[in-house]
């Protein structure tokens, strides 16, 4: 009778349980063909950009340190906005924490921005793009911060975007500087390496646990080796000055190579690396790096190499 009565019971719910698996199922295949769709479009874009990148790089000469300076009208206008900022008390201490760091001459863009900078806060499953798995945005058009998950250094990092954006005019076209990255209504260049370098700076300045772009941090912090004094690439980012980075790179490393790490990095900054795909890219900036005959410069990512080596031993040693 039990087991008469259990029969009953599976045959009244058991179309429902197959309904409900289907359904996750078929939820679970969408969401693999987006992702997939996501990472093809992706891959599509950056070959067209690279392949612009690369065409634009032919005859390109780069400038060594081409910081403008700080223009002498915002050192008053900086200090009165900081005595007038208290619009949004979250942003007050990093934007102590950005200035001891860097120094006022360094922040250009910061001062421009700040005056009318707004933060919004709304919940991740209202973000724009759903596709996207972003924690936060930086418009420069808008000049919004937009926050979908109020984490510990999502602030921080889209703070960073507001400090180091400016928009500029070139033959007629309008092109919007964050960083290291220039975006275009035709292009969207260096955005795995701006990426990259601002969850270094928000690791460093604000002292931040690293929530993103893993991969490109990890190699980024082989890459900074190039500047003999990495507060230079620094102050470069607060300046939109992708033209350091390029002098400084092609000073030992080719074209061809640059263009390399590049991809890697804008490859990477929405998927993981293997650690041999990464392993491959470290070396080839540490072979770069050992060209320079810089003996400091090779003994940082020597010194990078055994953290890196203790750390893994670290983590195996846990299992
Ligand atoms: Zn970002």
């Amino acid at each position: 009778m039990e087991f008469l009565n259990i029969l009953y019971d599976l045959l009244q719910v058991g179309p429902l349980i197959i309904a409900c698996n289907y359904l996750a199922f078929r939820l679970q295949q969408d969401r693999k063909y987006e992702l997939q769709k996501n990472i093809e479009m992706k891959e599509g874009w950056i070959n067209y950009n690279e392949e612009l990148l690369k065409y634009t790089l032919q005859d390109y000469v780069p400038q060594k340190n081409i910081y403008k300076h700080f223009p002498k009208e915002l050192e008053t206008a900086a200090q009165e906005i900081l005595y007038s900022l208290n619009k949004y008390e979250e942003l007050t201490p990093l934007i102590g924490k950005l200035i001891s760091h860097l120094g006022v001459s360094n922040l250009p863009d910061l001062f421009f921005n700040l005056e009318n900078l707004n933060i919004h806060y709304v919940p991740f499953y209202q973000r724009k793009h759903l596709l996207l798995d972003a924690l936060g945005t930086y418009s420069y058009k808008s000049n919004e911060i937009t926050i979908y998950k109020n984490k510990p250094g999502v602030l921080e990092h889209e703070f960073l975007h507001a400090a180091s954006s400016r928009e500029i005019c070139k033959n007629g076209t309008n092109y919007s500087l964050t960083g290291f990255s220039i975006l275009g209504e035709d292009l969207d260049w260096f955005r795995g390496l701006n990426e990259g370098y601002t969850e270094l700076l928000n690791e460093r300045i604000f002292g931040t646990r690293q929530i993103s772009y893993k991969t490109n941090t990890y190699v980024i912090k082989y890459l900074e080796n190039i500047f003999d004094n990495p507060h230079d690439m620094e102050k470069a980012y607060f300046y939109n000055d992708i033209d350091s980075i390029i002098y400084q790179f092609l000073e030992y490393g080719s074209k061809e190579e640059f263009l390399k790490v590049m991809r890697f990095l804008n490859l990477y900054s929405s998927m993981p690396a293997t650690k041999t795909e990464r392993d491959h890219i470290v070396h080839l900036i540490c072979d770069i790096i050992k060209r320079s005959g810089q003996k400091d410069n090779i003994d940082k990512c020597q010194k990078l190499d055994e953290e890196n080596k203790f750390s893994i031993k670290k983590l195996v040693k846990k299992f």
